[in-house]
């Protein structure tokens, strides 16, 4: 059957060790894209991928490749983020393809990523294509690497081909190697449809656009298909594949990778990892779909304008139907006025979710310290999950609270070891283990809190490391802390968006620091503005922000209208960025200062 002639497949590496480059090559090869049309890192369409050079979202596309053998093959690739935060986009590619091709830098080896990307593969039984990339420059070792790959993850590596993503070398064999290796899919074409919705995006004419694998079966448009697990129902109006634009096509069959349009304008009814069937002629189960997503940390967002609240709504519901482990529900603050509590995978996440409402749906957004969730046990022995520090108990009626810890697994070069320790100990972590690699890496394990991680603890890793150190967490329960919350006060009035929780042996110095951070942050006004820290009643850390004088006023001296017009324009892009609380009015950084202390 055709079947034989397909190939699905997901690309996958840590950050930076050429995936995305690679699927360029593969674009180029087979004609696919043509020479005029290409550009590096062609799959991350995105502005925001494409200014930080990352990939944020999974890309699926179809193309056709002529064998050695003189027979057609039709491959399905996808394209997949490489850094953390992003994994979830992994796991969901994985689960539509038959194999993967796991991508090694030569320069760098083994770094967490890669680990922890092929344990994913390896959950979903999936062939793992070892690839070694850069062999183009001159610090590549591929042999060193291959053997890495041999002691660390247990794969053979005596057919890995070695390849320049940059430069072409190569990429023909691995052509051939993925007809050879990878599985063709299986799957009856005449039983029930059965269709995995792995991504889905809204397009303000189509609807809902889903990104689909059929598993089983065939469907075309004007099938009324179902949503296995909300039960609704729609007609199709278009199928088709990426090519890497879209492609109408008269059906998508078992084996298929593709797009599915049903003018689904119900944004609730759709959620990635649901089986789509047929109304009148349905699969008896769904496919297994999905594990929810945990968000580690959350934050409010809140519209600059109080007005443009439900304007964050819909946004944020449209924006998770392409980013589904983005989690939110609506919170009031004192200082902010109606906003939304969302849950992140990560800090970069968090700021890509930040980003992408403002570019895409068009808002102006204030966005609070990242927190933890905590579980706070009350003296009256219930136990409640706090999320925004503003909610925190009365501390006369909390028994204790614990708060998450994460596993953090740190590969690093041998000389580094101590650096990476002092690192860690400083932030509360709990030595673990150590498991050395080979003869220049180890894996050093702690035991530490997350909240110490969202810290900027990443940065500090690759600054100690001169960037070699490379960081995969995983959860590993809640344990009790001596955790307090600290309120800032601006001008005698708490604002509750400020508020942060801490360790109570850190939380003098960092309240200090805020302090401080907060008085360079925010604008002289016509009166002095004290600047409070305080644990209850009592102040820990304070400092004033003096009243400006007469004559340095913010107002523009300046003869240049040039000038004098950039100046307030510049002004007024920065007012809307600022929250007037009470009299004082506070730019967006000062709610992110919490971060910045170390
Ligand atoms: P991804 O994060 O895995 O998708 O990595 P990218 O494809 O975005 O590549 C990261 C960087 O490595 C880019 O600057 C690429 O130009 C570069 N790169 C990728 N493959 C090669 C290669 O084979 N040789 C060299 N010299 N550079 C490469
Ligand atoms: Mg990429």
């Amino acid at each position: 059957t055709a079947q034989r002639k397909i190939r699905n497949f997901a690309i996958v590496a840590h950050i930076d060790h050429g995936k995305s480059t690679l699927a360029d090559r593969i674009l180029e090869l087979t004609d696919t894209v043509s020479k005029r049309e290409m550009k590096d890192q062609l799959l991350d369409n995105m502005d925001l991928e494409r200014e930080r050079g990352i990939t944020i979202k999974l890309n699926a596309v179809q193309l056709k490749y002529h064998g050695k053998d003189g027979v057609d093959y039709v491959f399905h690739l996808i394209d997949t983020p490489g850094h953390v935060d992003f994994s979830y986009e992994v796991s969901r590619s994985l689960a539509a393809c038959e194999g993967a091709i796991l991508v090694v830098d030569a320069t760098q080896g083994i770094q967490a990523q890669t680990l922890a990307n092929v344990y994913l593969a390896l959950d979903d039984d999936l062939e793992i294509l070892p690839v070694i990339n850069k062999v183009d420059l001159p610090s590549a070792e591929p042999e060193r690497v291959k053997q890495e790959i041999e002691d660390v993850i247990g794969l053979d590596t005596s057919d890995a081909v070695e390849i320049s993503a940059k430069t072409g070398l190569n990429v023909d064999k691995l052509l051939e190697e993925i007809v050879a290796k990878i599985p063709a899919p299986t799957g009856e074409i005449d039983a029930p449809l059965k269709g995995l919705v792995f991504d889905s995006i809204y397009d303000d004419y189509r609807g809902v656009v889903l990104s689909v694998r059929i598993f089983e079966g065939v469907v075309k448009a004007g099938d009324r298909i179902r949503l296995m697990n909300s039960g609704s129902e729609y007609e199709v109006t278009e199928v088709g594949v990426n090519s890497p634009k879209p492609l109408p096509r008269d059906f998508l069959m078992a084996g298929d990778v593709g797009y599915l349009t049903a003018s689904i304008k119900d944004i609730t009814q759709t959620r990635v990892g649901d089986t789509i069937t047929l109304a009148n002629h349905p699969a008896e189960k769904a496919l297994p779909g999905y594990r929810e997503m945990i968000p580690m940390v959350y934050a409010g967002l809140y519209p600059t304008d109080n007005a443009k609240f439900e304007d964050l709504r819909e946004a944020l519901e449209k924006l998770k139907l392409n980013d589904a482990s983005l989690e939110f529900e609506p919170e009031v603050s004192e200082a902010l006025g109606f906003g939304f509590r969302c849950g992140f995978l990560g800090l970069l996440h968090m700021d890509v979710v930040q980003e992408r409402l403002e570019r895409e749906f068009n808002l102006d957004l204030i966005t609070t310290a990242p927190s933890v969730t905590y579980h706070v046990y009350l003296t009256g022995g219930n136990m409640v999950e706090v999320e925004n520090p503003a909610e925190m108990p009365d501390v006369s009626s909390i028994k204790s609270i614990a708060e998450p810890y994460v596993k953090a697994t740190i590969m690093v070069p041998n000389d580094y070891v101590g650096a990476v320790m002092k690192l860690c100990q400083a932030r509360r972590g709990e030595f673990v283990t150590m498991e050395y690699l080979d003869d220049a890496r180890v894996n050093v394990i702690y035991q530490m809190p997350l909240s110490e991680i969202i810290f900027n603890f990443f940065d500090k890793l690759k600054s100690s490391t001169k960037g070699y150190a490379s960081l995969d967490y995983e959860v590993d329960g809640y344990h009790a802390s001596d955790l307090v919350k600290v309120d800032i006060l601006l001008n005698g009035d708490q604002v509750d968006a400020l508020s942060f929780i801490a360790h109570r042996q850190f939380a003098e110095e960092r309240s200090r620091d805020i302090v401080r951070k907060l008085k360079e942050i925010i604008p002289r006004q016509n009166f002095e503005i004290p600047v409070q820290a305080a644990i209850g009643s009592k102040i820990i850390a304070r400092t004033n922000i003096k009243a400006y004088r007469k004559d340095v006023t913010s107002r523009i001296h300046t003869g240049d209208p040039d000038r004098r017009a950039k100046l307030l324009e510049k002004q007024k892009r920065g007012k809307k960025r600022m929250k007037a609380v009470g009299k004082v009015d506070i730019p967006q950084e000062a709610f992110m200062t919490v971060l910045q202390s170390d």
